[in-house]
């Protein structure tokens, strides 16, 4: 078994485990391969957010034995820690390997590789029983070339009731505050921008032995490295602190770009979600955000047709999101997961009425981020020119086309000149018309 190939789903912590783990697995003296059906192992790491993210998997699993019948399987990841005999028993999986266990992959290869026969091997533990974080042995995060995202808090605390996380991340830890400024200093010297991630950020440092907040670590980052451009992946609502907002608003190293998940605007829906929060603290928060940033990025994830959600309840929701200053949102139609409260109560909301529901709240996103990014045109945006030819990301996440080509990993200022149907194009610069 010489080479591998690592799919990735779900967010963006998945994205940095993986990246982590690919760097393990060369070290070990594997090669990664660019295509799936080159590889002597295609390693599957997955996401269980949602049923249809479970279904994903399962179907590249039947995807990649028909194309690639020779190669050895191994699933790891969030679906693999929820239900590893059901992907065991699938045909064409040699290892199922649970976030409890990943860290060991390179090491369950070693030992594995020359005995096997197996088919459908477990390595599954209990993840509540891991209180570090555990830094796998990554060289420079990456998981894009451009803008490399870098985990630095994992598992959560709370128990949503839709959620299925906490069961296969385990309670929230953190990354130390040397160990992230160590990684940022030498990530500052090839990239532009870094994205710090987390399965809930804003939870980052509050475990015994760091007397730090988020803010704290943000602030030492500006002081003790280079890195042109910070970006805060999703924060819980009532982490968005005043000293992480003022923060944010006042260096412009910090991106203009807020996320905050609501999953709902309906007072009601949030209590049986057993969300923190009230609308009203939401609603604050937002409004914070957006007076002390005139023009950042506000994003939220929201649900629909979470159980009993009545109409009413829907509608609730709908102009709660309507009257803030999102500038984009991400849609979920609720899926019960088994194990979760949610999944055994009363009153599941029929599947055409939540894609009922799932459509209209995507259509109001639609209308407000083509607003928002109307507001920017004759606006001049600071931006990351990203690995995909011509295109760039601005501070306030939006794709800008750019009008002269450049290379990658640069920081620029751009003009903008126009919307296109799916971001900004650059003002063509006027030597360029002569
Ligand atoms: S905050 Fe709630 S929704 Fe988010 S990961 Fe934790 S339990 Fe899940």
């Amino acid at each position: 078994m010489g080479t591998f190939f690592i799919q990735n789903f779900g967010c963006r912590a998945t994205q940095a485990d993986g990246a982590a783990l690919e760097t393990a697995l060369e070290r070990s003296g594997l090669e990664t391969v660019r295509e799936r059906g080159q590889a002597d192992l295609v390693i599957l790491n997955t996401c269980t957010v949602t049923a249809s993210a479970d279904e994903d998997v399962r179907q590249t699993v039947r995807r990649v034995r028909r194309e690639n019948p020779a190669a050895r399987i191994l699933v790891t990841g969030c679906y693999a820690q929820r239900a590893p005999e059901e992907l065991a028993a699938m045909p064409g999986v040699t290892w199922v390997v649970g976030n409890s266990h990943k860290v060991r992959i390179p090491e369950i290869l070693q030992e594995e590789s020359a005995t096997t026969p197996y088919h459908g091997q477990i390595f599954v533990g209990d993840i509540f029983a891991q209180q570090e974080f555990l830094a796998a042995p990554v060289e420079d995060a990456a998981g894009d070339r451009t803008r490399p995202n870098l985990k630095i808090q994992d598992g959560c605390s709370n128990r949503c009731s839709f959620c299925i996380i906490p069961s296969v991340r385990g309670r929230s830890r953190s990354a130390q505050p040397d160990e992230v400024v160590e990684r940022v200093l030498r990530l500052s010297l090839r990239y532009r921008e870094v994205v710090l991630s987390g399965i809930n950020l804003g939870r980052w440092g509050r475990e015994a032995g760091i007397q730090m907040r988020l803010a704290d670590l943000v602030r030492r980052l500006l002081e003790e490295t280079a890195i042109e451009r910070l970006r805060l992946s999703s924060i819980e609502p009532m982490d968005l602190s005043d000293d992480l907002l003022g923060l944010m608003a006042s260096s412009p190293r910090v991106a203009g770009h807020v996320h905050a998940p609501l999953q709902t605007g309906s007072d009601s829906v949030l209590r049986r979600m057993r969300r923190k929060y009230r609308p009203r603290h939401y609603e604050e928060r937002i409004r914070k955000a957006r007076a002390l940033m005139p023009d950042a990025a506000i994003g939220a994830d929201v649900m629909v047709g979470f159980p009993g959600e009545t109409d009413e309840e829907f509608e609730e929701n709908r102009s709660f999101i309507d009257s803030l200053p999102f500038t984009y949102l991400h849609v979920f139609t609720y899926s019960g997961r088994p194990g979760t409260p949610a999944a055994e109560m009363l009153g599941q909301v029929p599947i055409p009425v939540r894609k009922h529901r799932n459509r209209i709240l995507r259509e109001l996103a639609a209308h407000k981020n083509l607003e928002f990014r109307r507001r920017m045109v004759g606006k001049r945006l600071s931006v990351v020119t990203l690995e995909q030819e011509g295109i760039a990301l601005s501070d306030n996440y939006l794709k800008v086309e750019v009008a002269v080509p450049r290379e990658p990993n640069r920081l620029i200022e751009l003009a903008i000149g126009e919307v296109t149907p799916g971001g900004l194009r650059e003002k063509v610069p006027f030597h360029i018309l002569l």
